[in-house]
């Protein structure tokens, strides 16, 4: 098709403005995205909208795109018809209107991620306020709580620096009575671990609101809006782009063990018993942080090639010659591992020298064992 013009109209069209002319239902808004369940394959959370960027992307079926992508998974239409849906029938644009349509989307673009930035420092101050409010962690309930998820520090009198403990933290869920206003469902003490970016600065906080009286340890509260369903008790503030929770980092640390969650972190810690003794512990935060963008197309979805051209992913700093991501959760495996594959490429390619690998716990399978047994990840397109 001829371009003219029609794509770039549908690129302007913000995307919370098309969500709600979809009548996309149960999105939330954090930060700068929208998240809840996908139009195209359900679920919770997997489904998310970046306001920023104007694309959305599912975890789980591997949808996204651009608004007209978006047409078309909501409503079925193939390209052309989804493209009318948005911004009418072809038009013939002399040269001059197409360069003037041109300016104003580029104009419009830079306002939003003017926006976005905006809305991101305040993100990072509000994170750098619940930070600086906090409690040093030694010998507080965020060593139970650690114990309670069977994660004993060899050195419990002296927690890790990127720990903190808060008294009282309080946990809120969007109201569904009234648009952009909280109801608080709990008031009580919380982890809190710091997300430094690549800089080493503090980007954002993690928090877990504790409940010793729970089986692992985290608050289990029932959803106000939700029935069935309990409100997460795990939240990050500010923002996470490219950082990491940054556990332990002994000096002259060449290898990085890296799980996207801190428990799963910590635990690779302290199994290792002995072996990987000069290893950096870094936690990942978010899967998608330690994956980054991947090439997808026809063939591609479990190939694990990055997206080079994506800046937000995490790198590991220059120190790191061995990279060892350790494979979280298992709800869908082949995808997560994919993921995995293109965060530890992206390294290889920006960090040359650098050997990766990944491990993955399994029923009985002891995580030294597996750190010492990782088979290497290479560059190579399907080297499984
Ligand atoms: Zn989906």
């Amino acid at each position: 098709m001829r371009d003219d013009g029609r794509v770039e109209l549908a690129h302007r069209v913000p995307m919370a403005e098309l969500v709600d002319r979809l009548a996309i239902p149960s999105l939330i808004r954090t930060g700068d995205e929208l998240v809840g369940p996908c139009p195209g394959c359900g679920g919770k959370d997997r489904f998310g909208v970046s306001l920023r960027k104007g694309v959305f992307l599912c975890r789980r079926c591997d949808a996204k795109g651009d608004q007209i992508a978006l047409v078309k998974l909501v409503l079925g239409l193939d390209f052309p018809a989804a493209l009318e849906w948005l911004v009418g029938p072809r038009q013939n644009l002399t040269p001059q209107q197409r360069a003037e349509q041109r300016r104003r989307a580029d104009q419009h673009r830079r306002q939003r991620e003017a926006e976005a930035e905006r809305r991101r420092q305040d993100a990072i101050a509000l994170a750098r306020q619940i930070w600086s409010r906090a409690e040093p962690a030694t010998r507080t309930p965020v060593v139970d709580y650690l114990a309670r998820r069977g994660i004993i520090l060899r050195d419990s009198a002296q927690m890790p620096g990127c720990f903190r403990f808060e008294p009282s933290a309080r946990l809120v869920v969007p109201d569904d009575n009234r648009r952009g206003e909280f109801v608080t469902v709990h008031e009580g003490p919380a982890m809190l671990a710091a997300i430094s970016d690549a800089s080493g600065a503090l980007t954002g906080v993690h928090r877990t609101w504790i409940d010793l009286g729970q089986p692992k340890g985290k608050v289990v509260i029932p959803h106000p809006f939700k029935a069935g369903e309990t409100v997460a008790a795990k939240k990050v503030y500010g923002s996470k782009k490219g950082g990491a929770i940054r556990i332990h980092t002994p000096r002259d640390a060449e290898a990085m063990v890296m799980a996207e969650g801190i428990e799963t972190t910590l635990s690779a810690m302290v199994a290792r018993d002995g072996q990987l003794e000069g290893a950096a512990f870094w936690a990942g935060v978010d899967l998608g942080n330690m994956a980054g963008a991947r090439r997808l197309g026809p063939g591609l979805k479990y190939a694990g090639l990055p997206d080079l051209t994506d800046r937000d992913a995490f790198v590991p700093p220059q120190w790191v010659k061995r990279l060892v991501f350790v494979q979280d959760g298992d709800s869908e495996p082949k995808l997560t591992r994919a993921k995995l594959l293109s965060g530890l490429r992206r390294a290889m390619a920006l960090r040359p020298g650098l050997t990766a690998a990944i491990v993955h716990p399994g029923e009985g399978i002891d995580m030294n064992d597996l750190l010492m047994g990782a088979t290497d990840v290479t560059q190579r397109e399907g080297d499984e």
